[in-house]
């Protein structure tokens, strides 16, 4: 796909940019190369500096930032704000206070009886970091940061649909005085994607998108023998116990889905209703929907905007058609959709069987699928019967037994009586086909470090008093 802004309320072209050439894609990674053997040197409280003040500087570009994620992928401009300020600013903020901690070497004084370890955690180089459309500016920042903060640079190949997104955060951090070539943005083809995976200098790639792609980046970071993190698609489950408190779980049910206008990874995809419960939730999750309102994601009276792109509407579209081909019953719901702009009507897809080829599929657009379970274990196997396994969700009083249908779903991330909300401090992932690796909380900012022990002979060292500075020292 060229890079360009295309408004999907309008579907008008607003600006176009050029492909990098291959001189460029080259020049990149040289100033990472050259920008890596001085930043992984800066003492990490300077870094921290530098995100402390990125994270201010984002919340006083929020209108602005806010304004270029509606006009490129046309989500609700509260949304785009929601985004800016509780994602972005707040993640920067988080690592810029918690780095240090995190990075700490330890002293392993007692691990072996004739040995002292000292275990570091130190960069590596260059992680590459390719970006979806949706959250483009938490996609962004959920790369880079904890990557940066700890030593690596990154170089960020965003979503060919936000290009003013992917320049625009970059020059946060640059104003906030990250040094050229930490965090550099290409608008590199798939072709020079391949090109910078294969670089010797890359050390790392973390991609976020769909199965199908993170599939072929995989197999070229394989080849090239790149570590990476795939944070792909999901189906997330959201259970629905036999004694969950209705008002409550149907408020929630209704965010949990058309957040984005459902075009998110952690998005409950898949109600899952045990049979007591399920006429009415059906009842009063349809009657919530009902007065969605579609228009101009800028007015502050729309509460349905258009979806990402008219291919990404076209491509939801052909899947309600599947499915409704496949013998599901599709029930539109919302005011009626404009005529132009990349809009799907809101759909609930029912009596969606196993066979229907849609049933082990994600579908990134407002098209809930609400299946009905005779008890808790078929909720369970229901939940777990999915290619997919990101996150999910489980609502009930019984808060014991909560507990235990949430460790038995199996996908990376679970939450109880809450949508799933992907907290800075923990691990975001999946498992099955939403991907490996993590991104995000401790576990997400050591991928792409270098765990590395130095041992001595016991009794050479007392106390290493290795400062995080000097540990984090390498080449
Ligand atoms: P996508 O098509 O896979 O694109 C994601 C990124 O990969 C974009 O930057 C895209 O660039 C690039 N790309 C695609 N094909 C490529 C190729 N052959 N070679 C090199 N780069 C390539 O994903 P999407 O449709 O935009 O995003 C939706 C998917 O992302 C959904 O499945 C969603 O669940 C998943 N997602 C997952 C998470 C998570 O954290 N697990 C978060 C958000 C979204 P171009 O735009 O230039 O094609």
């Amino acid at each position: 796909m060229p890079y360009a802004t295309v408004n999907p309320y309008t579907n008008e072209l607003v600006k176009s940019f050029p492909d990098a050439t291959d001189e460029e894609v080259d020049a990149v990674l040289d100033r990472a190369q050259e920008a890596y053997r001085s930043w992984s040197r800066v003492p990490v409280a300077e870094r921290c500096a530098i995100f402390t003040k990125a994270s201010q500087l984002v919340l006083e570009r929020k209108e602005e930032l806010a304004r270029l994620a509606t006009l490129e992928m046309g989500k609700l401009y509260g949304e785009s704000l929601g985004e800016v300020q509780d994602s972005a600013a707040s993640m920067l903020a988080y690592f810029a206070e918690n780095a240090e901690g995190m990075l700490r070497p330890k002293s392993l004084e007692n691990a072996y009886p004739d040995q002292e370890v000292m275990m570091l955690y130190q960069p590596q180089g260059i992680v590459f970091s390719i970006e979806p459309w949706n959250v483009p500016y938490y996609q962004a920042i959920r790369a880079f940061a904890p990557n940066a903060i700890a030593g690596n640079v990154v170089i960020l190949k965003h979503a060919s649909i936000v290009p003013q997104c992917a320049a625009a955060i970059v020059q946060v951090l640059h104003d906030a005085g990250l040094p050229e070539g930490v965090w550099q943005n290409v608008y590199a083809t798939h072709e020079q994607v391949e090109r910078i995976i294969a670089d010797p200098r890359v050390r790392g790639i973390t991609l976020t998108g769909s199965p199908e792609t993170g599939s072929k980046i995989a197999a070229q970071a394989g080849k090239a023998l790149r570590k990476m993190v795939l944070e792909l698609g999901g189906a997330d489950p959201f259970v629905i116990l036999p004694d969950a408190d209705l008002d409550f779980t149907v408020a929630c049910a209704v965010p949990a889905r058309f957040w984005i206008g459902g075009q998110v990874c952690i998005s409950g995809k898949r109600m899952i209703v045990v049979d007591p419960l399920y006429d009415e939730f059906l009842e009063r999750y349809t009657t919530s929907l009902s007065p969605l309102h579609p228009g101009d994601p800028f007015d502050p009276t729309t509460t349905f905007a258009p979806l990402s792109s008219q291919a990404q509407a076209d491509i939801v579209k052909a899947q309600i058609a599947k499915a409704v081909a496949g013998g599901a019953t599709a029930t539109e719901v919302g005011d009626p959709i404009p005529p132009t702009g990349a809009f799907v009507q809101p759909t609930i897809l029912t009596n969606v069987a196993k066979e229907n080829p849609i049933f082990h599929e994600e579908i990134f657009g407002p098209v809930p699928m609400i299946f009905r379970v005779p008890d808790v274990e078929a909720a369970v196997e229901l939940a777990n019967d999915s290619p997919y396994g990101l996150a999910g969700s489980v609502w009930g009083r019984d808060i014991a037994r909560a507990v235990e249908v949430a460790k038995r779903i199996d996908t990376g991330m679970v939450s109880i009586n809450q949508p799933y909300s992907g907290p800075n401090a923990l691990p975001f992932g999946g498992v099955k086909n939403s991907g490996y690796g993590r991104e995000m909380g401790y576990e997400g900012m050591h991928e792409f470090l270098n765990h590395k022990p130095i041992t001595l002979p016991a009794g050479t060292s007392t106390r290493y008093g290795a400062t995080t500075e000097e540990a984090v020292v390498v080449g």
